[in-house]
């Protein structure tokens, strides 16, 4: 999709920190880190939500969580770590390309505000 975000950090048009990455999934740190780690897994394809990429594509959603999972422990997060998909508005999603946040390194609360 043309004017994404994600999309161009996905096809390497736009710069990010990648710590994974396969044919289909990358995985890169977030610019804005809430936590020691704190990373975004995306489908490289465009979908707009994860319930979007669950009905058409639900490997993907397998293959965001394995990946970030992965690099969670990777980059240090071996005391666990939080997976969460914000989706629309209420959510908080604020980037309409579907990523999952993984987010590690502290003791994490909640719950969310
Ligand atoms: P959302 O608000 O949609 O759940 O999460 C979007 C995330 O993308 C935010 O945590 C934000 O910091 C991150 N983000 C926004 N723009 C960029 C960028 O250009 N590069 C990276 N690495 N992260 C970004
Ligand atoms: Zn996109």
């Amino acid at each position: 999709m043309t004017d994404c975000l994600f999309c161009a950090i996905g096809s390497g048009a736009i710069p990010a920190a990648i710590v994974a990455e396969t044919d289909r999934v990358a995985v890169f740190r977030d610019v804005n880190p809430q936590a020691p780690v704190h990373l975004l897994a995306i489908p490289k394809a465009h979908f707009g939500s994860v319930a979007e990429l669950a009905a058409v594509a639900p490997d993907l959603v397998s293959d965001l969580i394995t990946e970030g999972s992965a690099a969670a422990v990777a980059e240090g997060a071996t005391n666990g770590y939080r997976i969460v998909f914000n989706t629309g508005h209420d959510g908080g999603q604020s980037v309409g390309h579907v990523h999952t946040h993984v987010l590690g390194g502290r003791q994490l609360t909640w719950p969310p505000g």
